[in-house]
């Protein structure tokens, strides 16, 4: 079988529960803190977390949104580049506590273009990291704040993620 399923709706949603918990603990509660999604996938991430939030401590923390596409020159090897092609901030971020939330952690190019982005377009107070998978191979020293699943991968192997709602579920398949 070349593509294994890892984790079930079940799991995804116990496993989005205990990061919702653990942001707020690390946070000392929602006060000062501001999700921000990198599109696509970390944008329905930031959501499920800000609704998990909410329903835990009767406060929603704003969520907003980094476009950042990385372009893979796949002909000459490893090299990605990062690009913020459009920003959704509904809200300042000075002074915030940022979380940005990302679907699947890799090289960390994309979220060292985001930290870059956010650190030139204000003066958030702290910015955390949370992914629902850390899929291995990093590049930069970047490593996440909280981490939904730790699943070593191949190289050339690919994660998917679907949040679909009741459907959740996180496989890796093979090239
Ligand atoms: P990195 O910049 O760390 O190399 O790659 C992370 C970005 O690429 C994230 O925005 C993530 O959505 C996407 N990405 C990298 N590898 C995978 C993968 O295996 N599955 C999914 N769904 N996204 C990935
Ligand atoms: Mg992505």
């Amino acid at each position: 079988d070349p593509s294994r399923q890892l984790l079930d709706p079940p799991r995804v949603d116990r496993i989005l529960r205990r990061m919702a918990h653990e942001i707020l603990e690390k946070n000392q509660g929602p006060a000062g803190l501001y999700l921000v999604g990198i599109l696509q996938g970390g944008e329905p991430l930031a959501k499920r977390l800000a609704d998990l939030i909410e329903s835990f401590e009767g406060i929603r923390p704003p969520a907003g949104a980094l476009d950042v596409t990385l372009y893979r020159d796949d002909l000459s090897g490893r090299e990605a580049l990062p690009l913020l092609r459009q920003s959704h901030l509904p809200l300042s971020i000075d002074g915030k506590k940022i979380v940005l939330v990302d679907d699947v952690l890799f090289t960390g190019r994309t979220v060292r273009a985001a930290m870059d982005f956010l650190v030139d377009f204000g003066r958030p107070a702290r910015i955390m990291l949370a992914v629902l998978v850390d899929r291995g191979h990093r590049e930069l020293p970047i490593r996440a704040d909280f981490v939904g699943k730790n699943i070593p991968t191949a190289h050339d192997e690919r994660v998917l993620v679907d949040l679909a709602p009741g459907a959740e579920s996180v496989t890796v398949v093979r090239p």
